[in-house]
């Protein structure tokens, strides 16, 4: 095995992935008139290691694109290559393979726990699936490892799902998500459904899982503040499409696309002095992923948007390094002042 083209290579690359539903829901292989288009034509590299968030309001296709990547979904066209190997029509055994080395953390700690069963077997069931710690005191001590990882009491081992908070729940959903030790897990949501209060503890403990174990993590969250501190890049969607994709950093201090702005500029500020600030909120709803606006598809709701914008379709374009975005009019410094994002003058999440 070649160590240095390893290290060269990202762990996921995504290459034109597109993913459209017919409107009755089957899939369908081509664009044709009223096809749903869930994610259009994105591309995208995540290295070991790295968390890339994924930011946009429901419906851009950030949990289909999840779905995706993990296998759960077939991709109408386009490639999703997998340390190098294109996943994107496996099946069988190596399919099983791929999915052991990507898991995935559900928005909805409490549908997504089996209610029957101990918290144990749950944690345990990728083990079962797999033929891993066939040994009951072997599993069950791998299990209480993993509880304890997680920051639930391993005596709590033989008690249900609903004896748990909300909070606690989705603890177990991540223990069992990093049961096989993945290289790649996706967590579409996960605090979401949670307390305010909540939230920061299940972030912190996803942070600290990625740097103990080396994860790769994509995030997604509708919310640009809730993957501020535990992204190094951030892909913001817009109607199946990436809008803007860079690190950290210039994505929040200084947001290129109008709709990135959009969503810096809604995010509440815990500190109040900084309540005055100003803020434009995106109006209306995203058009319909079944008809999409000509030219840019953010055009109907962009308040920069010009002639060119609804006749002509923005390319990702470099904003600085590894930093793009789509649009033919990016935001200049003033225009970020005055929807109060952005470094000088502005906030950023
Ligand atoms: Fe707005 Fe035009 Fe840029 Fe689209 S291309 S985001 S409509 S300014």
């Amino acid at each position: 095995m070649s160590v240095s083209a390893n290290t060269e290579t990202p762990l996921v690359e995504v290459r034109d992935l597109v993913k459209h539903f017919a409107p009755g829901g089957g899939l369908i292989a081509r664009r044709n008139a009223g096809a749903v288009r869930a994610v259009d034509g994105i591309s995208f590299a995540i290295g070991r290691g790295e968390t890339l968030g994924l930011v946009g309001e429901s419906g851009c296709g950030k949990s289909t694109t999840a779905r995706l990547l993990m296998r759960l979904l077939d991709a109408t066209s386009g490639q999703i290559l997998f340390e190098g190997q294109d996943i994107t029509r496996l099946k069988g055994p190596p399919l099983k393979a791929i999915r052991r080395q990507a898991q995935m953390i559900f928005q909805d700690p409490y549908s997504s726990l089996n209610p029957r069963k101990t918290v144990g077997s749950v944690i345990g069931e990728p083990f079962a699936i797999h033929g891993l710690h066939r040994d009951r005191g072997e599993r069950r001590r791998e299990v209480q490892g993993l509880m304890e990882m997680v920051g639930l009491n391993p005596e709590h081992f033989n008690r249900y799902p609903h004896e748990f908070s909300g909070g606690q729940r989705q603890r177990i959903g991540v223990a069992r998500a990093v049961a096989l030790r993945p290289k790649l897990l996706i967590a579409d949501e996960p605090v979401s459904a949670l307390d305010v209060s909540i939230q920061a503890q299940v972030l912190n403990l996803l942070r600290n899982l990625q740097r103990s174990l080396g994860l790769t993590v994509v995030l997604i969250a509708h919310d640009l503040s809730v993957v501020r501190h535990m992204c190094d890049r951030v892909a913001v969607m817009y109607l199946g499409k990436i809008v803007e994709i860079g690190p950290n950093e210039p994505l929040y201090d200084s947001p290129s696309h109008p709709y990135t702005g959009a969503l810096l500029s809604a995010v509440p500020l815990p500190d109040p002095s900084l309540h005055g600030r100003p803020r434009r909120l995106l109006g209306g709803d995203p058009p319909s992923p079944a008809n999409p606006p000509p030219g840019c598809s953010f055009h109907t709701r962009c308040p920069k948007a010009q002639e060119r914008c609804s006749e002509q379709e923005p390319e990702l374009t470099e904003r600085g390094p590894g930093w793009t975005s789509a649009c033919h009019f990016p935001l200049s410094e003033a225009e970020r002042a005055a929807m109060g994002v952005g470094g000088v003058g502005g906030v950023a999440a």
